[in-house]
């Protein structure tokens, strides 16, 4: 096995590494070091995050600086103030048995007088986010005539940040002498742009495959109703005592909605969003990194740059468009050699994006059941009475009220005693969870040659003849005003019912506690047979078929499956009528 040795660092940085605890290389250390110790060429090392890329790059950097030499060696870019500080203290940490060796860093949000001074007083080695350092550049103040290194981190991360420009104009002008080295976890298209645009020739470095998640992360997903998605979380929280992680929602609205929701539940819950301060995200991010909240519910904006290593759990409450950012999510979760899953829920239009990630991952995600309330209050009892054995007791401490206790709970047997200590903690599990239903979704249904069947041979009440491009027919369920359903419930639960967002619907009227909605006379059968006993809000629907097929409105009038969602399109209120408003 390599070990550091092996790799040609000298004795100073051995001992930095040495008293970090760091036993033997990561794969990408293993390689890149003796690279770039021995060779000029630009490098791209395409690794994992939490696969040690830091002192990958930072060692045989350090190694190679001229102390001796005030001007800017090495400059690194890293797309956030929070990456810039945590590479910057690697860098610092690894270097401090070098003597005379000056880092500084500079990031935009911060005064620039200090980093102004920082500059002119002369760095070795610096770390600065790209919009800053092109400030600086524009003012004269940065130096890159010298420089011997440039690192782009977190290649992928400050393209997703908008900062191509930046990027652009600083290469544009760093000393065409130097070396550059780029590290991501992925290669999305405009980073490879970068590489060939800037670097020349690169030597490419893939620790594992490219764009694999490392191997100690377990995927799974977990299908859910959109009404159940919150519920959902919730046990898979409730099942995992312990849990020490991040939810992933897409939008600040989500976060605050789920961190408040959680919070008023009863859970350790905090939220990192983009309206917070640059204070508040530090204190949240503190608060966070010692256990205490052990959640955090996070945009992925929000939680670049926190770095936490022992986190147990990721959950996407959304899936994320870009499967980039399904990798950087996860990449969070089964750092440093231990294991971590990575959950995702999922509403039932969203399994073809299961699909691409799992292509892209190159690997199977795992479809998991959303665990009973039976699963979870066992789970509960065990870890209670586990904490129970485990627990040390401080006999000094304790001794002075064991008589008054012992009065106190004086006529109670041990097994009662038991049953009362173990409901303090458990009720609260057993009264969420004591008669909780299923939230396990029956399997989609597939499209099959007998539904067809079933339909060509036009058992009764549907008119003759119609076909998939055929008239309407009226569907009667049994929820309305008093439900408070609007057209956008209906659809949505006729889109949910049938995991298909294709049916197409005509008017939706909508009464006390009954609505009636056209449906394309083809899907009809379908439909009905999936909404069906289907729960909407604890409401088991029926269904009533119209009587007379109506027939098919003029096309202005219906809605289209594009057009569903939340939203009502805007030609609804002129014509699509709903009565009884
Ligand atoms: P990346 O940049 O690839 O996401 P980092 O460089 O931030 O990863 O390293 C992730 C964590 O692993 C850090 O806490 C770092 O101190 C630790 N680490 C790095 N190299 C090693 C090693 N060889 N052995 C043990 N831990 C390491
Ligand atoms: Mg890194």
């Amino acid at each position: 096995m390599t070990t550091f040795e092996d790799l040609g660092l000298n004795p100073a940085l051995l001992e930095a590494i040495g008293a970090r605890g760091f036993e033997t290389p990561t794969p990408i250390q293993a390689e890149m070091i003796p690279f770039l110790l021995g060779e000029n060429r630009d490098v791209t090392g395409l690794a994992q995050t939490g696969t040690g890329k830091t002192a990958a790059f930072g060692l045989p950097i350090l190694q190679t600086i001229d102390t001796a030499d005030r001007r800017t060696q090495a400059l690194i870019l890293a797309p956030t103030r929070e990456l810039c500080m945590q590479v910057s203290r690697e860098i610092t940490d690894y270097g401090r048995k070098i003597s005379g060796l000056r880092t500084t860093t500079v990031y935009g949000g911060a005064a620039f007088g200090p980093q102004i001074r920082d500059l002119r007083a002369g760095a070795h080695v610096v770390t600065a986010t790209p919009g800053r350092l092109k400030d600086l550049l524009e003012k004269g103040i940065a130096d890159l005539s010298s420089l011997r290194y440039l690192v782009l981190d977190e290649a992928d991360q400050m393209l997703d940040m908008g900062f191509k420009d930046d990027l652009d104009a600083i290469l544009e002008t760093a000393s065409a002498q130097r070396q550059t080295l780029l590290f991501s976890a992925t290669m999305p298209p405009e980073v490879a742009r970068i590489a060939k645009n800037y670097m020349n020739n690169p030597h490419e470095i893939v620790a594992g495959d490219k764009n694999r998640g490392v191997s100690t992360v377990d995927h799974q997903f977990f299908r859910v109703h959109a009404s159940d998605k919150y519920s959902a979380l919730r046990r898979l929280i409730d099942v995992q005592p312990g849990l020490y992680g991040i939810v992933f929602c897409r939008t600040r609205d989500a976060v605050k909605d789920i961190a408040h929701k959680l919070a008023r539940d009863g859970y350790a819950a905090d939220s990192l969003h983009g309206e917070l301060s640059q204070v508040q995200r530090e204190s949240v991010m503190r608060r966070f990194r010692q256990g205490n909240p052990s959640l955090l519910v996070a945009t992925d904006v929000a939680a670049r740059g926190l770095d936490v290593d022992s986190l147990t759990h990721v959950i996407h409450y959304d899936l994320p468009d870009e499967i980039s950012v399904y990798n950087h999510r996860s990449g969070r979760t089964g750092r440093a050699g231990k294991s971590g899953s990575s959950l995702a829920l999922v509403h039932m239009r969203e399994h073809h994006k299961i699909r691409r990630i799992e292509g892209v991952l190159g690997r199977k995600i795992e479809e998991g059941r959303i665990p009973g309330g039976k699963e979870i209050c066992e789970k509960r009892l065990m870890n209670l009475i586990d904490g129970v054995v485990a627990v040390e007791v401080n006999d000094e401490a304790i001794e002075p009220y064991l008589e008054a206790l012992a009065v106190k709970l004086d006529g109670f047997d041990r097994d009662a005693l038991l049953r009362k200590f173990l409901s303090v903690e458990f009720n609260r599990f057993l009264e969420e969870y004591g008669s909780a239903p299923d939230l396990n979704p029956p399997p989609p249904p597939k499209r099959s040659r007998r539904d067809a069947e079933k339909f060509s041979n036009g058992s009764g009440d549907f008119q003759r003849g119609a076909r998939p491009s055929g008239g309407m027919v009226r569907l009667r369920i049994n929820l309305g005003r008093r439900q408070s359903v609007l057209p956008p419930q209906i659809i949505g639960l006729v889109n949910q019912a049938t995991h298909s967002r294709d049916i197409r619907l005509g008017r939706i009227d909508i009464g006390t506690d009954w609505t009636d909605v056209q449906v394309d006379g083809a899907m009809a059968e379908r439909v009905e047979s999936a909404l069906r006993g289907f729960d909407y809000r604890g409401v088991s629907i029926r269904v009533e078929k119209g009587r007379a097929p109506v027939p098919h409105p003029r096309g202005g009038s219906s809605f289209k499956g594009k057009s569903r969602g939340g939203k009502q399109p805007s030609h609804y209120k002129g014509k699509g009528k709903v009565k009884g408003r």
